[in-house]
């Protein structure tokens, strides 16, 4: 094959894909073809993995293998390239170094699209450079039932700002062209309504119907699958009873038919095994296999017995070869379309010493954490150095001060997931370390954590499996030590100002941990209380990998800032902030609960439930979707639309200006929801479709404008379809999705178009 005259057509750069691609799929056995359908993990030893079975991608990799692999596959019969995948959700997070972004929900709270796609950017480059080519990113889930593990990984609960989050990240990972070696390839995922869980337990029956999914859970994957999204990937969930890999109204007639997707399908971990092993829906992998061929998927992840089971599977006419070539094509074709062929993407390390954690990537880090945080209170209090002028004594207290992996959350370095982290915490600049490089000269920190969030113990259900392997230990909440509380109120005590870090930690994040209550888990309720009965100013800090139901006495305390996971820089970015050397701009792209019993809080509730409280709380949450303060004030005026009567193709217009009445400058994001007074079936009060940022100079005013295409004003009717109400309509714009802050417009969208 070293010459260009025996060269075979595939290997030829000047032709066309698909004569490429059929050329390539006329040598390969069905072995092979099965093979690049099957994706398994390397976490060590790649010989007898690759040996066993002639894969097309591996994932979770030990980073050292990456080449080896690589190498292995350009040596086979056909030489066909490998497609190298990992987890790299925010930031390259197990490379040792790299840059760690904050989480999807943090990065949410920016509601800076564009910052969102240069930090997809910034991880594209960093991974790529390593020789992965494929990112398992974006989540596109809406985040409802908090209670789950993984609300960390989503952009909040509102469908329309995550597809336009998720849209910005997706071209961030992208690029403009997939052979850009630049790039990796995204991954919409978990298709779909995976996030409706039953009492937030991960993975199980997603009880959704198909309005529910038409109106809510799709659109986001909808949206990607027009943007150009390469790959899908599955959920865990069923759905009436039918788990998600075999579901093929959803896959075939929604995604693939309806919304013209033509990319890759992978399944979620084994969930061609779990059919049968699980869900026990098959009796074997050969049926399994089958089923999820037949239904449409391109990709198994992580079933070892897929390619037998597929092979045994088309011996006994389970599946043709028909469905497996449509899978080859698409996988092929991608391949193709990336460049692998010509250029396999093999880790560069003068391409990681260039941009892995570069200085411009790190500065990004640190406007991404920055804008990420979300004021919530504040007395006066902050920020902290507009007080006197002489030096003041702050006290950091509380178990996330300065806990490293509290700070950067899920899916890197300490939270497993299976893969090998060489890294060392150092790097992280935890708010403690952040206010200790940041005081002004003079001012003194005192640092004492109080407590810890959880410890360990065993496992009641027994210290070894029933196969005899160890039972890891379950995690409880630490026990208090009176001492560390002490020290850690007295140090309050003495202070001028109380910062009290508290939330959760990687224990109580991710798969397989999600939680049944959102209180402050360990003594935190009580360093709280005892820290805010001082008469100690107090500033608390919430570092969370989401929504957490705060105990009553967080009223009391001076200020409360909302840091979800913030990333490598994010406590430098909370010490800015509490220093008054930033201004806030966050805003929650989620509620926030005032207890568990509430869920789901959402706030784009479908309109008819009576009353506005339960018997002992009110409906209302803690905080909702949207809000977030400055530590400017600022009010709106001369809110007005362009136009009032506008056609269903038109688009409807608002200018509102913004005053800033206070003397620091303000970055407001102005929301523009959409609320149709009557409506053919019961639908949501008021939806997001639009927002715009403004900047505001002390003492000025600006004018924002924000607008909505009538397109977008649309609801799904009784019959599944989406459609836009003609007649009287309202365009909301102000500050958050309450209603105190919103001013309502009130428009007709004729049916002339
Ligand atoms: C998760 C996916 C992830 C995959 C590979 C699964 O357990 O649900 O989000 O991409 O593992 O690590």
């Amino acid at each position: 094959m070293s010459t260009t005259e025996n060269r075979p057509p595939y290997l030829d750069p000047a032709l066309p894909l698909d004569r490429r691609v059929a050329d390539l799929m006329s040598r390969m056995t069905p072995a092979e073809k099965v093979g690049q359908m099957t994706q398994l993990p390397v976490y060590s030893d790649p010989d007898p993995i690759l040996d066993a079975v002639p894969v097309g991608s591996i994932l979770h990799t030990d980073h050292q293998l990456i080449d080896h692999c690589i190498t292995r596959a350009l040596g086979t019969r056909l030489g066909i390239p490998l497609l190298v995948a990992d987890d790299c959700i925010h930031g390259h997070s197990f490379w040792h170094g790299a840059t760690i972004f904050p989480t999807q929900l943090a990065q949410a709270c920016t509601w800076n699209p564009a910052l969102v796609g240069d930090a997809a950017r910034a991880t594209a480059r960093e991974v790529a450079a390593t020789g992965i080519a494929w990112t398992f990113s974006p989540v596109l889930c809406i985040a409802r039932d908090t209670r789950w593990g993984r609300v960390d990984e989503t952009f909040g609960e509102d469908p329309w700002l995550i597809g336009e989050l998720g849209s910005a990240m997706t071209a961030g990972y992208q690029g403009g062209h997939l052979d850009d070696p630049d790039t990796v390839m995204a991954t919409a995922k978990h298709f779909l309504a995976y996030s409706q869980t039953q009492g937030g337990r991960d993975a199980s029956e997603a009880d959704v119907s198909m309005r529910g999914i038409r109106s809510w859970f799709a659109p986001p994957f909808e949206r990607a699958a027009r943007d150009g999204v390469a790959t899908f990937m599955m959920g865990y969930q069923a759905i009436d009873g039918v788990p998600i890999t075999i579901n093929e109204p959803l896959i075939r007639g929604l995604l693939k038919d309806e919304w013209g997707f033509d990319g890759l399908l992978v399944t979620d971990w084994d969930n061609v095994g779990r059919m049968v092993w699980e869900q026990k829906i098959f009796g074997d992998h050969a049926q399994a296999s089958a089923a999820a061929i037949n239904a449409g998927i391109d990709i198994a992840m992580s079933t070892r017995q897929f390619f037998q089971g597929a092979l045994d599977a088309l011996d006994a006419g389970l599946v043709t070869m028909a469905p497996i070539d449509e899978a080859v094509r698409r996988i092929l074709s991608l391949k193709f379309r990336m460049g692998l062929f010509e250029n396999p993407r093999r880790p560069d390390e003068d391409r990681q010493h260039a941009v892995i954690a570069c200085p411009a990537h790190q500065e990004l880090n640190l406007d991404a954490a920055r804008q990420s945080l979300v004021l919530l209170a504040n007395d006066g209090v902050l920020p902290l150095g507009d007080g006197p002028a002489e030096p003041r004594r702050i006290a950091v207290v509380g178990p996330n001060c300065d806990d490293p992996d509290a700070q950067i959350g899920d899916w890197a370095r300490a939270s497993g997931q299976g893969m090998k982290f060489l890294g060392h915490p150092g790097d992280v600049t935890t708010v403690a370390g952040g206010l200790a490089g940041l005081l002004p000269e003079g001012w003194q920190l005192t640092t004492e954590p109080g407590c810890a969030i959880t410890a360990t113990a065993p496992d009641p259900a027994g210290a070894h499996f029933p196969d005899g392997q160890p039972r890891p230990a379950i995690t409880v909440p630490a026990p208090a030590d009176p001492d560390a509380l002490d020290r850690a109120v007295k140090a309050a005590t003495d202070a001028d100002v109380a910062v009290v870090v508290v939330g959760d930690n990687v224990r109580l994040t991710g798969e397989g941990r999600s939680t049944a209550t959102l209180e402050l888990i360990g003594p935190q309720k009580e360093l709280l209380e005892r820290v805010i009965a001082t008469s100690t100013p107090t500033v608390v800090v919430v570092v969370s990998s989401k929504p957490l139901v705060l105990p009553g006495c967080v009223d009391d305390a001076a200020a409360l800032i909302q840091a979800f996971n913030p990333g490598l820089r994010g406590g430098r970015a909370i010490a800015e902030l509490l220093l008054g050397l930033i201004e806030p701009v966050g805003r929650l792209p989620i509620s926030m609960p005032c207890h568990a019993g509430q869920l789901p809080v959402h706030y784009n509730m479908v309109r008819g439930t009576h009353g506005n409280r339960y018997a002992d709380l009110p409906f209302e949450p803690f905080r909702t979707f949207g809000e977030g303060l400055a530590y400017t004030s600022f009010h709106y005026q001369d809110a007005a639309l362009e136009a009032d009567q506008i056609t269903a193709s038109g688009v409807v217009a608002a200018t509102v200006s913004v005053v800033n009445d206070g003397d620091r400058d303000l970055t407001e994001t102005v929301q523009a929801y959409v609320r149709h007074p009557v409506t053919p079936v019961t639908w949501a009060d008021k939806e997001l479709k639009g927002f715009t940022r403004v900047h505001v100079p002390a003492h000025s005013s600006a004018t924002a404008r924000v607008e909505v295409p009538v397109a977008e004003c649309s609801i799904v009717d009784a019959a599944g379809r989406r459609v836009v109400p003609t007649g009287p309509c309202k365009l909301l714009v102000g500050h958050s999705s309450k209603d105190a802050d919103l001013v309502a417009l009130p428009f007709t969208i004729t049916d002339r178009s």
